[in-house]
């Protein structure tokens, strides 16, 4: 049998542990809920718990494994191996979860932001294997992005890189979920074109969206998609905005990093992109400059929620290449 790693994905409602060889194929692969409103030793002891079941269906046990990945959302400071809060994730501020679980599992423990995580394993194991130079990018309740040079997760000094939902589109815009104004992910994300929503409703502007919340309760992005099919005209236009957004966004990623490919996830992505994503192609095409354009393709990622699991396989694969160690992890 090949060696066996373990990689964990810590999200707001869902834990997913995986276990895999280092070509990606996964013989364990377990989802639990994270309950994470109880916290962060709560949940931790759940994250072994889960990739303990993973491993038993793969027919092996922890200390079997050579070593494992997590991928957690939010800002972290790969420098210390620290998980520094994120919204999803109340309490955890500070957490040095890389050392927590490399002392309670025993092995080498390496940490990477999710998206990040996400965009390697679309690199080596979806839709842009094959590539050296992509940028990923999740569109989702937020918008998160990760950035591949040459084959590697660029982190930027502390890790923080990457952020591509937050690239100012729109000066003094709407207001984001990170506390800043006319970030892409204001705009063009499930949490944005909710609030965006949200505020035509209160400010007496957008009629058709004020009865679907009266009847539906409340006004997510779902509820706005379904609007715009029906032909409500302030719903389609709230996602016009947010392919024309985007595609400033990407045409600035394309000028920026002249990626061989562009790789586009996220259940917004996937629900809704008919409603947004030709729009955001078209203003792509427009605003980028000619020569990186002709290089770059625009992809609809392919592996889901396994792409930061198999992402952290793909990490961790570097990290044996490599000889050991990594700034972002421990070892023991
Ligand atoms: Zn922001």
């Amino acid at each position: 049998m090949p060696d066996l790693y373990g990689a964990l994905d810590l999200g707001g409602t869902k834990l997913r542990a995986v276990v895999a060889d280092l070509d990606g194929n996964v013989v364990g692969e377990i989802i639990r809920a994270s309950e994470a409103d109880e916290g962060p030793e709560l949940v931790i002891g759940r994250m072994i718990e889960t990739l303990e079941a993973a491993s038993l269906e793969a027919g092996v046990a922890i200390p079997e494994l050579r070593a494992v990945g997590v991928a957690s959302p939010g800002a972290l400071d790969l420098v210390h191996g620290l998980v520094q809060g994120a919204p999803q994730l109340p309490g955890w501020d500070g957490v040095p979860l890389a050392k927590i679980l490399n002392e309670r599992l025993g092995m080498p423990v390496l940490l990477e932001n999710d998206a990040n995580a996400a965009a390697l394993g679309e690199n080596r194991f979806g839709a842009g294997r094959g590539t050296r130079y992509l940028v990923y990018l999740t569109i989702s309740t937020g918008v998160g992005g990760g950035i591949i040079i040459d084959g590697k997760v660029y982190h930027g000094v502390s890790g923080a890189a990457g952020e591509l939902g937050h690239m100012c589109v729109w000066f003094n815009g709407p207001r984001c979920p990170c506390g800043k104004r006319g970030c892409l992910e204001a705009i063009a994300s499930g949490m944005g074109l909710a609030w965006r929503a949200q505020d035509l409703v209160d400010a007496g502007e957008a009629r058709g969206l004020e009865r679907i919340k009266r009847e539906r309760g409340e006004l997510n992005a779902d509820e706005v998609a379904d609007a715009a099919r029906a032909g409500d005209a302030d719903a389609i236009r709230l996602f016009d905005e947010a392919g024309l957004y985007l595609g400033i966004a990407l045409s600035n990623y394309i000028n920026i990093f002249n990626p061989e490919m562009i790789v586009i996830g996220g259940g917004v992505a996937a629900g809704s992109g008919e409603l947004f994503l030709p729009r955001a192609e078209e203003t792509m095409r427009e605003l980028a400059r000619e020569e990186p354009l002709k290089y770059v393709r625009l992809q609809r990622a392919v592996l889901g929620d396994r792409s930061g699991p198999l992402g952290m396989i793909a990490a961790l694969g570097d990290m044996v290449q490599e000889g050991g160690g990594h700034p972002s992890g421990t070892e023991t």
